[in-house]
């Protein structure tokens, strides 16, 4: 199937398409074993048109963005992953409102709209996902999240209408959107900033990156905070205060630098993360009775 496939999408889209391809290459931790069927569609054309395909062959598959809060199965995916990837990076800007691509770095997008005098994006300079999958994950630090600067989102839903949501209709909460609610698909996203002052703007992206820098291991494979914030408590701290930090499996390792990133130090597999997360959850229940609840997205395997 997954070879029909191929030959058929290789006729009517434009793209990279792959069978077997290793989803470590497309993960920030940096793990995961083969997926069937690999396909980055290189417009939004294409995107749409691969996921018809899919869909009408019956044939599983999952979205992925830059994979930054991914774990997936060493096993791989039986399926297609679907990249929205760095080629639907469009930006446009028309005063204070921003239209943008949902590959499109939000790093790149925070740095354009600095250069541009726009305020409001200063919070997610660090965040190293695409903004299709910040928007999925409202994703946020530093006392912001996507949620505050969202206009409208434009998403393709399971039958592929395309349906445009305001900030409201988008359902944001922590972490979570209407998004992973109803396995909707981020095309495009518009988002309304402040007019501010280029050099304030900078400052404080310096400010958040040094603090970044000074306290999370950023030059790791990871995927940023692998739990959630419980309702008490914070996570990080919850899992340093049960002597947990530096604690390894294999090459999986609480991060010395900050309890709340499992970190890669080398060779880790997704079994030896896994194994490590449910290591972590146990001791903080068992010492604090609070259970830790994952953030990055586990695909393939349970919990
Ligand atoms: C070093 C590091 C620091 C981090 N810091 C932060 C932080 O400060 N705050 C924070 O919130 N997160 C943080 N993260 C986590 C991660 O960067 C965010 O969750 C990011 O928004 C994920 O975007 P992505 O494109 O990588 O999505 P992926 O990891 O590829 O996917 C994440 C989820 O979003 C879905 N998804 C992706 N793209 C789309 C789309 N176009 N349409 C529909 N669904 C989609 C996927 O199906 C999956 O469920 C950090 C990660 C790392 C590695």
């Amino acid at each position: 199937m997954k070879y029909k496939l191929k030959e058929l999408l290789e006729k009517e889209i434009n793209g990279n398409i792959y069978i077997d391809e290793n989803m470590n290459k497309h993960t920030y931790f940096k793990t995961g074993g083969p997926a069937d069927l690999f396909v980055e569609p290189e417009s939004t054309e294409s995107l749409i048109k691969t996921l018809k395909i899919l869909n009408e062959s019956k044939f599983d598959y999952y979205i992925i963005g830059n994979g930054t809060n991914l774990l997936i199965s060493d096993k791989g995916y039986k399926g297609a992953v679907v990249k929205i990837g760095n080629k639907l990076n469009s930006i446009t800007v028309n005063g204070t409102k921003i239209k943008t691509g949902a590959g499109t770095l939000l790093s790149n997008l925070a740095k354009e709209t600095c250069r541009r005098g726009l305020s409001g994006l200063e919070f997610a300079s660090g965040i190293p996902g695409f903004v299709g999958g910040a928007v999925a994950m409202n994703a946020g630090a530093y006392h912001g999240e996507m949620k505050d600067v969202i206009d409208y989102v434009v998403c393709l839903d399971k039958n592929n209408n395309i349906l445009k949501y305001n900030n409201e209709e988008m359902n944001f909460r922590y972490r979570k959107s209407r998004v992973k609610d109803e396995d909707l698909i981020v095309l495009e996203i518009g988002l309304i900033l402040e007019e501010g002052n280029v050099e304030e703007i900078k400052e404080r992206i310096d400010l958040l990156t040094r603090l970044r820098k000074e306290k999370q291991p950023v030059e790791m494979p990871s995927a940023g905070s692998t739990f959630k914030r419980p309702e008490k408590g914070y996570a990080a701290k919850l899992i340093e205060d049960a002597g947990l930090k530096g604690l390894r499996f294999g090459d999986a390792m609480v991060s010395d630098k900050h309890s709340g990133f499992l970190v890669n130090c080398g060779r880790a597999s997704t079994d030896e993360i896994l194994a490590l997360m449910r290591l972590v959850r146990e001791k903080v229940y068992e010492t604090y009775n609070i259970e830790l609840e994952p953030e990055v997205k586990i695909i393939g395997e349970e919990f």
